[in-house]
């Protein structure tokens, strides 16, 4: 493989061409007219422009992306997540025009895409699953009677549903009714795909995922798993790895059994297998994702394994370089996302420009992000800013240095989850690992967070801007200047 194009934006685009760029291979990127100042366009080697800012215009168009590819002897796409990451019929057209998908392929896509038909290839390995309807609800009579046998509260998921969306909690058998006819309807206009069931609804529930890779050669092995229980609107926004509150045995076990989740449907590449773990820790399969995760830092930071060099290497037919027992966990990482979001509204997105953007080094730092100072975060795409990850020999060591990350993190003009993200590391049920997927409902108020940072630091940035223009008209030096000066002098010279 020679050249790859990245069928996506961003920082998920800029951390693709890193790891390409390291094996030797030019990058093309794509981009909306959105997007035509980002870094991931400046990184490429090329960059071709897609089209207008929606995503139906631009990034989703595989048609065009595979012209793109034909034109400029592209011979591999790696799609990283989101867009058409998941899309078996576009895997599929790729594969058709002679260019290697970078994932798995189309038919172990289309098993695990659908919720529904994921169960029914994980039943068959054994794989313990979350009580509830076997498949798509036909009579809500026989779903009342299931739910009234595992015990409400209970959850109506859409087959189709992703990131989220298509769920309902339903804590009384009166609503039931009512409630699966409109999530059939929802998921029929959202998804246009109206099939539902029935799932238990988990107590106290934590996340957990397995990360898997699967090469051509039938070698299958896992990378330990990552904690996303810090979530809110059911979408993960603190991720960590590895889960604070698992022994060997139960790592082992969920390994393997996600690992035969990717048996079951003859995966192919990085895939994550993700669990609903209960108080007692009974763990059931929800779904699997068939594509590279955005927490996937998180599991490269504690094994040491690069996963999109690893994805390019199967990709081209290379058999894994290493055996379940050669991996090890090394110390303990923690993911922010850091979203243009407002944590004191209910976390809604807080769309602006990055006026100040200043980011975070040293020792145990990474910053996987895609923007600049000056740019506008746009409002066609998902608003996350960058991944702010950090390392550390143990979980406490990668907390405290998370929170001078934080601290260190320079963000003027939006609100973004780093305010949030504070708040979960001081607070003490994170701290002793003692938490589930609950934690913004029961912990978090608004009130609990320290004084508005963004407009604080709005004033700052005013602050600068009316000295910087007092500077330029006027070219003396001014008696603040002056001091600073001095004050550097005499620190020179106590040194
Ligand atoms: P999506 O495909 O939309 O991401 P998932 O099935 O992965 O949906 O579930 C997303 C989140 O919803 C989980 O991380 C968890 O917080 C919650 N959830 C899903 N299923 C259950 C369940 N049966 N009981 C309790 N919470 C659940």
């Amino acid at each position: 493989m020679n050249k790859i194009l990245i069928a996506n934006r961003g920082e998920i685009a800029l951390r693709i061409m890193k790891s390409a760029k390291e094996m030797g291979i030019k990058t093309v990127a794509v981009y909306s007219e959105a997007d035509r100042n980002s870094p991931h366009v400046k990184y490429a080697d090329e960059a071709v422009l897609l089209g207008p800012p929606p995503s139906a215009q631009s990034y989703l168009l595989g048609d065009k992306i595979i012209e793109v590819c034909k034109t400029l002897g592209v011979d591999g796409i790696h799609p990283g997540y989101g867009f058409l990451s998941e899309n078996g019929e576009f895997a599929q057209a790729v594969e058709e025009a002679g260019i290697t998908f970078i994932g798995p392929k189309a038919h172990s896509m289309k098993v695990m895409g659908d919720k529904l038909s994921a169960k029914e290839a994980a039943k068959e390995f054994g794989i313990p699953l979350v009580p509830g309807t076997e498949g798509a609800i036909e009579d809500p009579k026989e779903a009342i009677a299931i739910s009234r046998e595992i015990g409400f509260p209970v959850l109506i998921k859409a087959s189709a549903g992703g990131g989220g969306k298509g769920m309902r909690i339903v804590e009384k058998e009166e609503e039931l009714e009512e409630q699966i006819h409109s999530a059939i309807s929802e998921a029929k206009s959202a998804f246009g795909n109206g099939a539902v069931f029935i799932e238990k609804y988990v107590s106290s529930p934590r996340h957990i995922e397995v990360q898997v890779l699967c090469d051509s050669h039938g070698n299958r092995v896992h990378l330990f798993e990552r904690e996303c229980s810090v979530q809110r609107r059911h979408q993960k926004v603190i991720e960590e790895a590895p889960s604070a509150i698992l022994s060997d045995e139960l790592r082992a076990e969920m390994g393997a059994k996600a690992v035969d989740v990717a048996r079951s449907c003859n995966y192919l590449g990085a895939g994550t297998v993700e669990f609903i773990m209960d108080e007692s820790h009974n763990f059931y399969f929800m779904e699997m994702n068939t594509r590279l995760q955005v927490e996937h830092p998180v599991t490269e930071m504690i094994t040491g394994v690069d996963l999109v060099k690893e994805q390019i290497k199967i990709a081209r037919g290379e058999a894994l370089s290493f055996k379940q027992e050669d991996l090890k966990i090394h110390g303990h990482s923690i993911e922010v996302r850091v979203y243009a979001e407002n944590a004191r509204e209910n976390f809604m997105p807080d769309i602006g420009k990055l006026r100040v953007y200043q980011r975070p080094h040293g020792v145990g730092v990474r910053v996987d992000d895609g923007f600049e100072e000056g740019m506008d975060i746009p409002i066609y795409y998902d608003p996350m800013i960058s991944k702010l990850v950090t390392y550390g020999k143990d979980r406490e060591e990668a907390r405290v240095r998370m929170l001078r990350a934080i601290e260190d993190y320079k963000i003027v003009g939006l609100h973004t989850t780093m305010e949030f993200a504070k708040f979960v590391m001081e607070h003490p049920a994170f701290i002793s690992g003692d938490f589930d997927t609950h934690f913004v409902n029961k912990h978090f108020k608004p009130e609990y967070l320290e004084a508005d940072v963004a407009e604080e630091g709005e004033q700052v940035a005013a602050l600068i801007s009316a000295y910087l223009l007092n500077q330029q008209s006027n070219k003396g030096i001014n008696p603040s200047e002056k001091q600073a000066k001095q004050n550097s002098k005499w620190k020179a010279n106590r040194l």
